[in-house]
């Protein structure tokens, strides 16, 4: 996709993101730091959204504030370039799917990657919801169909819903999915049709 700078990713995050990616962007910025699948979910969303390694790098500096040069120099900078498939064996690691994020990896509950659809409580899944989307015209009475689509276990159409909802000033309608009816599949997916239907 299109190249984006460090400095656009909080922007980006509260108009752009889905849940998880949402969630990982947040618990940064209020903690100054992210646990290590944390970071690789989100680091390697933010490469296919279109970061490049120097902004990427500049990205974690910045995000990591309470951290010496030194400390990050050593414990980070390496993990960045090697996502980048700068560093020992050089692979092109693609960003996680929706199914890898629901599948694998499951979170403790110190940890923020994952799905929230799927790792949050209810409870809190619909604190969370209000306070990301409300900006984006999600409200109260929208939950119940959310939540139910959670219970019966769909997380990714509870996804789909959310971006249907949040996309309704963009002339989205209810069932039109991320494309054609499509659910989401993938955060990048998601991210890159909502700055589309933007456009
Ligand atoms: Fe992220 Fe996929 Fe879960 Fe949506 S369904 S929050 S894109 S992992």
């Amino acid at each position: 996709g299109d190249e984006i700078t460090a400095d656009m990713v909080d922007e980006l995050s509260r108009r752009h993101f889905p849940m998880c990616m949402r969630h990982l962007h947040d618990t940064l910025k209020r903690d100054k730091h992210l646990k290590h699948f944390g970071r690789l979910q989100y680091g390697l969303f933010l490469k296919v959204l279109g970061l490049s390694i120097e902004e990427a790098l500049a990205f974690w500096r910045r995000s990591f504030s309470g951290m010496t040069d030194d400390k990050f120099n050593k414990e980070y900078k390496y993990n960045i370039r090697h996502s980048y498939g700068l560093e020992g064996k050089r692979a092109n690691y693609p960003a996680k799917s929706c199914q890898q994020i629901l599948l694998s990896d499951q979170p403790g509950p110190q940890d923020s990657h994952g799905c929230p659809y799927r790792h949050f409580s209810l409870d809190n899944l619909q604190t969370a919801l209000l306070s990301m989307y409300s900006s984006q015209g999600l409200t109260v009475s929208d939950l119940p169909e959310v939540v139910s689509t959670v219970k019966s276990g769909h997380y990714h159409v509870a996804c789909t819903r959310v971006f249907e909802i949040t996309h309704t000033a963009q002339g989205l309608k209810k069932g039109e999915g991320v494309d054609d009816g499509e659910s989401v599949t993938h955060p990048n997916q998601y991210a890159s049709r909502s700055r589309e239907l933007e456009k």
